[in-house]
């Protein structure tokens, strides 16, 4: 995967750690890493970043398959956005969860939270997946699930792909979980990706 040069330090990152920005209305477009554009944005917005504890991290979920994340932080003139992401081979591929505040939050307090979602997350199974005669058959556990939805490149965005507990799902294999639940009732709501999972 290519990595792109940020700007400001020089170092090198995948897309995803990158942004393109400028923070001069007449200035140019440029190329900065997440952490030497919140540098600059700290500075406009005239706030203190505190050093995170951690860039990265590993954990396992409730099968015991580990996972590994890149923190990632985004300043903007509403507040303050954390998320881990979840990364393969350099990609951001399965988790994304996220926390968020108001500039005057407690930064601290904050990264806690991140991880502290991330735990509840990793922790937490919506689809269980048995094998019948050789094949696999997934089923939601708890009558109830919450995901992420995304593109999906397959259907060319005519459905979405669902992610649900990190893992991808065509809107077909979804469909077909809930045939088990004919003649049951459904509540579909949707939220912002920073809010709590309940
Ligand atoms: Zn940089």
């Amino acid at each position: 995967m290519d990595r792109i040069i940020c700007n400001e330090c020089g170092k090198k990152y995948s897309g995803y750690y990158i942004v393109r920005v400028r923070f001069d209305e007449l200035g140019e477009y440029e190329n900065l890493c997440h952490e030497c554009s919140n540098k600059r944005m700290a500075d406009l917005l005239g706030i203190n970043l505190i050093n995170l504890r951690k860039d990265s991290l590993t954990m396992e979920d409730i099968d015991g398959k580990e996972h590994f994340f890149k923190i990632r932080r985004q300043l903007f003139p509403q507040g303050i956005i954390l998320e881990a992401l979840e990364i393969k081979e350099d990609v951001p591929e399965g988790y994304s969860i996220a926390v968020d505040d108001e500039l005057d939050c407690n930064q601290y307090d904050l990264e806690i939270k991140l991880y502290q979602k991330v735990q509840n997350e990793l922790y937490t199974k919506y689809i269980e997946s048995k094998e019948m005669f050789g094949e696999e058959f997934l089923s939601i556990k708890d009558d109830k699930v919450i995901g992420r939805i995304d593109y999906d490149e397959t259907s060319e965005g005519e459905t979405p792909l669902v992610v649900i507990g990190g893992k991808e799902y065509t809107w077909n294999q979804l469909g077909k979980m809930l045939t088990s639940y004919e003649g049951w009732q459904f509540k579909l709501e949707m939220f912002d990706f920073t809010e709590d999972v309940e």
